[in-house]
């Protein structure tokens, strides 16, 4: 089962932290806890978002799809950064892969599924070992459905940001499902990580208070009407 492990480097006091940050700046009492958590509150209710730019998290997912993966890549503000799994040196001839829910319930629609991740499997296998290639060649067969791992690093501020895209209805369903083990993963690594998620992270109708997709799927009304 795919899974989002938070990295004790991760900021466990995020709130405190923003608040130590700012009152830096503000020449305020920064040794009192309590005088950080209130600041690091005021902070993000004003707006006051840069400070969210301080609050490291680190984590490994594992399990989910390169395909959700490549769209994982495309949050780049902040300047995140990754490692991802090499298709160079893992063994990919019994690849693991995603089975989306809809192929899951239809019996032929899986056995179409299963059986062509397989040919798959064993045509780069043969491609290796039958025809000599290298590794690193036959692994352009290999699918976007098959499980990937990553190490990834980025800020709160890029996560909140993505909350709004991907949270969204709009979004890829095996997206969906990542940010909720994340919000799980990140509420249950502290308190101020429970009161972040439970407040700022949502999709983007949420925020604006209408839907801003083309397409709505009428959780909130279009903006015109
Ligand atoms: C339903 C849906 C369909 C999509 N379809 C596609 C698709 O077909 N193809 C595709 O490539 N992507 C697609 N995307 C991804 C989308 O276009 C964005 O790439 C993705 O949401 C990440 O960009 P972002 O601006 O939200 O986040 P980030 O890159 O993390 O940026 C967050 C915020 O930081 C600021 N920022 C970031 N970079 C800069 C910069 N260089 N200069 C100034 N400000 C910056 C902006 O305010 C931005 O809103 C789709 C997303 C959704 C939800």
């Amino acid at each position: 089962m795919a899974k989002v492990i938070i990295i004790e480097e991760t900021t466990k006091n995020p709130i405190t932290l923003m608040g130590q940050r700012a009152g830096v700046c503000w020449g305020a009492n920064i040794e009192d806890p309590e005088k950080n958590y209130k600041r690091g509150l005021d902070c993000i209710i004003s707006g006051h978002h840069r400070v969210m730019e301080y609050v490291n998290v680190e984590m490994i997912l594992d399990g989910y799809s390169a395909r959700v993966i490549r769209e994982w890549y495309t949050h780049i503000g902040g300047a995140p950064t990754r490692l991802q799994a090499s298709t160079r040196y893992i063994k990919y001839e019994d690849f693991k892969y995603v089975l989306p829910h809809t192929i899951e319930k239809a019996p032929e629609a899986k056995r179409i599924y299963e059986e062509t991740m397989k040919t798959i499997s064993e045509a780069a296998a043969r491609l290796e070992n039958e025809c000599g290639i290298p590794r690193e060649d036959a692994a352009m067969l290999l699918p976007l459905g098959m499980e990937t791992r990553i190490v990834d690093k980025r800020n709160l501020r890029n996560l909140i940001e993505m909350s709004h895209q991907r949270m969204c209805t709009r979004a890829f369903w095996e997206y969906r499902e990542l940010m909720r083990d994340l919000c799980a993963a990140l509420k249950d690594y502290s308190e101020e990580w429970a009161y972040l998620v439970d407040n700022y992270f949502m999709p983007k109708c949420e925020v604006a208070g209408y839907c801003t997709e083309k397409k709505s799927c009428g959780r909130k009304p279009k903006k015109e009407n």
